[in-house]
C-alpha cells in the first residue's frame, strides 16, 4: 500500500551494514578527506632570518614569506647542520645529519643510493616529484635527483672563471620552469625548489638593484622573496587548499661575522642560523615557536604532515610532535680542502662546543652572537660536550667518503687507469692548522678569487703569488695560481706551478690544461691519466683527456674518455660537444648529430655544437639550414671566425655571391688568427667577380 501521509521521513531507515560500509567507501573517494596534500619545499640558498620581515627585518621587502608566517607556524631559532650547499641540502631532503648522509662538501661527493629521501619515499607512496634547482653544485651528478620523475638543472657553466661550482641560473628562470611543471602536475605532489640568488656574488635584478642600492645582498633576498610570491600561487593553484608549504635555508650568510665573509669557514650561529616556515593543512595557523629546530628535523615533518608514517633511524624528528629538540650537531669539512683542520660543533640547551684545534665554549643564550668563549673557565662542561659530540659521530664511519663503484673502476681499468678513491676525511685532524689562526690567509684568497672573478686576473696572480709562498703544500692556493697564470697566457709559468703540492687530483688537471695549452700533448696526457688515478670521480679530467686523445689522433681513447666523462657528469654540454666532434671524424654523422644537439639544448648560448651541426648540415647538401645554424652561431658569438667563413662558403654555394663576399670580406679585415683571415683572403680570390 502506498503511504500517503503529507510528512515525509526527516531521515532514511538506517541501511544494513554492507550498505552503510560501501556509502562510507564512497563517500571517503568523493571527499577526498583522506587525499595526502601537496608538498611545496622552497630552499633559498644563503638566506639570513634576520633580513626576513617575519623575523624583524624593517627594511627588506619580503611579502610572501611574511604571509605564509602569518597563516603558519614560524621557528624562530632554526638550525642547519653544515654551511655548506650540498651537505646541507642532502641532510634537509634526507633527515640525517651529515656523518650518516656521508655528503661532506661540494663538488667530490655523491649521495649515497643506499640513502632514502623525502622525494624516494614519497614518490614511493604515489606522489609526483619534480625538483627544480638554481647552481651546478646541486646537479644531478651529485645524488639527489634520486625519487625525482623531474629534475631539473639546466644551468649553463660558466666557461672561464674561478670555479665551474659557482655557476647559477637566476631564481626567475628556475620559478618559470616549476611554474610549467606545476600547470600539469597531478596531486599529490612534492616540488622541491631551489632559489640560488642571495649568494655572492650579490647582483640584484631590476628593480631590486636600484631600491636595495649599497646592500646587494637585501637586493637579493627581496627578489628571491618576489620568485616565492609566484610559486606559491602557482602551487595553490594546482593543489588549493591542500598545499603544505615548507620554506627554510641550507645556512645563513656571516657577513664578517667573526671575520667570515660569507659562509662555509666556520661553524658559528651567523652561518648555522636559517629561517624555517610551514604553512598549510595540519600546521598550526599564524603561530611562533621560540625552542630550536633542525633542517634535519624538517623531513620527517612533512613525512608526517603527508600522513606516511617515520622511519625508524633518522636524525630529525618531527617538530609537530612532542618538545623541540635540545641537542644540535654541526661541522664544516671546508677549511680541509685547504689543508686546514675540519670544525664541529655540539649544543645541548644552550651551551654549544665548537670542537678545534683550540675548541670554544658558549652559553648562547647570554651570549648570542658567541663572542665570549667560556672554555678556559669551565673545563668540565668542555669535556661533557666534546663526550655528547664523540659519541654522535660514532656513526662516522669511512664508509661516508666517496669510493668509485665497481662498475666505474672496471670501466677505468679497461681503459688502463688505476681507480683510487679519494682521502677519506680524518677523524682528529687536531695536527692540522685551525681554522681561526688561517683566517687572513683564507681571506686574502677569497678576496683573490673575486678580484678573478671581476677580471683583475692580475691582482689575483699577485695574491695567490703570496699564500702559495705562505703555504706552499696548500693545493688550493696553488691550482687557483696556475688557473689564473693560464688565463694571462702564461702557460709554462703555469705548468711549473701545478707540477709540484701533493697528490691533489684537481692540481694534476691543471697542469694538464697549461701543458695542452703550451702544446706539450703527452705531458698533458700523462698528468690528466694521473689526475684521473687520484679521483675517478670527476668528469673534467675524462673531458680533457677525450680532447687531447682526439688531437693525437686516437679515436676510440677519446671516445671512451668523453663517454666516461658524460656518465659522470650527463649535463656537461663542452664534453658533449667534444663527442660530437670525435664522432663526426668518425663519419658517425648521426650519432654526431644527436651528441651535437645534446650540448646546444644544453647551453643554448654555446656556439661550437651549433657550428657543428651546420658543418653536418653541409656534409649533408643541406645548405639553407647549414645557413641557418651559421647564422645562429654568429648571433651568440659574433668573433666567431670560422662560423663566418662557413656561412661565406655556403652563400657561394647558394649562389649568393654578394652576401658570401661581404662575410668573408669582413673577416680577411678584423680576424685575428692570421691562418683564417689568410683562409678567408683566399676564398675571395677564389669567388667569381
Ligand atoms: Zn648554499
Amino acid at each position: 500500500m502506498a503511504v500517503t501521509t503529507g510528512n515525509p521521513r526527516a531521515f532514511p531507515p538506517a541501511p544494513p551494514r554492507a550498505a552503510r560500509a560501501a556509502l562510507a567507501l564512497v563517500c571517503l573517494a568523493a571527499c577526498r578527506r583522506a587525499e595526502p596534500p601537496s608538498l611545496l619545499l622552497v630552499t633559498v640558498d644563503t638566506l639570513r632570518p634576520d633580513r626576513v620581515g617575519a623575523y624583524g627585518a624593517g627594511d627588506v621587502r619580503t611579502p610572501a614569506l611574511d604571509a605564509l608566517a602569518a597563516r603558519g607556524l614560524l621557528f624562530e631559532e632554526a638550525l642547519s647542520s653544515t654551511p655548506l650547499t650540498l651537505p646541507s641540502h642532502s641532510t634537509i631532503l634526507s633527515g640525517l645529519e651529515p656523518p650518516r648522509h656521508g655528503v661532506r662538501d661540494n663538488g667530490t661527493y655523491v649521495f649515497p643510493e643506499s640513502r632514502e629521501t623525502l622525494a624516494t619515499r614519497l614518490s614511493a607512496r604515489g606522489y609526483a616529484t619534480g625538483a627544480f634547482v638554481g647552481a651546478y653544485v646541486l646537479d644531478r651528478r651529485f645524488g639527489l635527483q634520486r625519487g625525482f620523475a623531474a629534475y631539473d638543472d639546466r644551468i649553463e657553466r660558466r666557461a672561464e672563471g674561478t670555479s665551474v661550482l659557482e655557476s647559477e641560473r637566476r631564481g626567475g628562470a628556475v620559478v618559470a620552469e616549476a611554474q610549467r611543471w606545476l600547470a600539469q602536475a597531478r596531486a599529490p605532489f612534492f616540488a622541491w625548489v631551489h632559489l640560488y640568488d642571495p649568494h655572492a656574488p650579490y647582483d640584484p635584478p631590476p628593480p631590486f638593484g636600484a631600491e636595495y642600492a649599497g646592500r646587494p645582498y637585501d637586493g637579493e633576498v627581496a627578489y628571491a622573496d618576489s620568485c616565492i610570491g609566484r610559486l606559491v600561487a602557482a602551487a595553490q593553484a594546482r593543489a588549493g587548499d591542500r598545499l603544505v608549504v615548507a620554506v627554510t635555508s641550507d645556512h645563513g650568510e656571516a657577513l664578517g661575522a667573526h671575520g667570515e665573509p660569507t659562509h662555509g669557514f666556520f661553524v658559528y650561529q651567523a652561518t648555522l642560523r636559517v629561517p624555517l616556515v610551514l604553512a598549510g593543512p595540519g600546521v598550526p595557523r599564524g603561530a611562533r615557536r621560540p625552542g630550536p629546530a633542525r633542517t634535519a628535523d624538517l623531513a620527517p615533518t612533512l613525512l608526517a604532515l603527508a600522513g606516511a608514517e617515520i622511519p625508524p633511524g633518522l636524525d630529525g624528528r618531527d617538530l609537530l610532535a612532542g618538545a623541540a629538540p635540545r641537542e644540535a650537531y654541526a661541522e664544516t669539512l671546508y677549511p680541509r680542502s685547504f689543508g686546514w683542520a675540519p670544525l664541529f660543533s655540539y649544543r645541548l640547551g644552550t651551551l654549544k662546543l665548537v670542537e678545534a684545534p683550540r675548541p670554544e665554549l658558549f652559553d648562547l643564550g647570554a651570549d648570542p652572537d658567541e663572542r665570549d668563549d667560556l672554555s678556559a673557565r669551565r673545563p668540565a662542561e668542555v669535556a661533557r660536550l666534546r663526550q655528547a659530540l664523540a659519541a654522535f659521530r660514532g656513526a662516522d664511519s669511512p664508509g661516508a667518503a666517496p669510493a668509485p663503484d665497481p662498475e666505474a673502476a672496471e670501466r677505468l681499468r679497461a681503459l688502463g687507469y688505476a681507480a683510487a678513491a679519494p682521502a677519506p676525511p680524518p677523524v682528529a685532524g687536531h695536527a692540522l692548522a685551525d681554522p681561526k689562526d688561517v683566517l687572513p690567509s683564507f681571506r686574502e684568497f677569497e678576496e683573490a678569487s673575486w678580484a678573478e672573478a671581476r677580471g683583475d686576473v692580475a691582482a689575483a696572480v699577485a695574491a695567490y703569488r703570496r699564500l702559495v709562498g705562505r703555504e706552499p703544500a696548500n693545493p688550493v692556493f696553488r691550482r687557483s695560481l696556475a688557473a689564473a697564470l693560464r688565463r694571462l697566457g702564461r702557460k709554462e709559468e703555469a705548468a711549473a706551478v701545478a707540477a709540484v703540492g701533493g697528490d691533489d687530483a684537481v692540481l694534476a688537471h691543471e697542469r694538464a690544461l697549461a701543458l695542452a695549452e703550451a702544446g706539450r700533448i703527452e705531458e698533458a696526457v700523462r698528468s690528466e691519466v694521473e689526475a684521473i688515478a687520484r679521483n675517478p670521480l670527476l668528469p673534467e679530467p675524462h673531458n680533457h683527456l677525450g680532447v687531447l686523445e682526439a688531437r693525437r689522433g686516437r679515436s676510440a681513447q677519446a671516445l671512451a674518455a668523453l663517454t666516461e666523462a658524460l656518465r659522470l657528469d650527463p649535463n656537461n654540454a663542452q664534453a658533449w660537444n667534444n663527442q660530437g666532434n670525435v664522432l663526426r671524424a668518425l663519419g658517425r654523422a648521426a650519432e654526431a648529430e644527436a651528441a651535437y644537439r645534446r650540448a646546444a639544448e644544453l647551453a643554448p648560448a654555446y656556439a661550437d655544437p651549433l657550428n657543428g651541426l651546420g658543418v653536418l648540415a653541409v656534409e649533408r647538401r643541406e645548405l639553407e639550414a647549414a645557413a641557418a645554424y651559421f647564422a645562429r652561431v654568429l648571433a651568440v658569438d659574433p668573433r666567431y671566425g670560422e662560423a663566418r667563413l662557413n656561412l661565406a662558403v655556403v652563400e657561394a654555394s647558394r649562389g649568393r655571391p654578394a652576401a658570401a663576399r661581404a662575410l668573408a670580406e669582413e673577416l680577411a679585415r678584423q680576424e685575428a688568427d692570421p691562418a683564417l683571415a689568410g683562409r678567408a683572403r683566399a676564398f675571395l680570390r677564389a669567388l667569381p667577380p
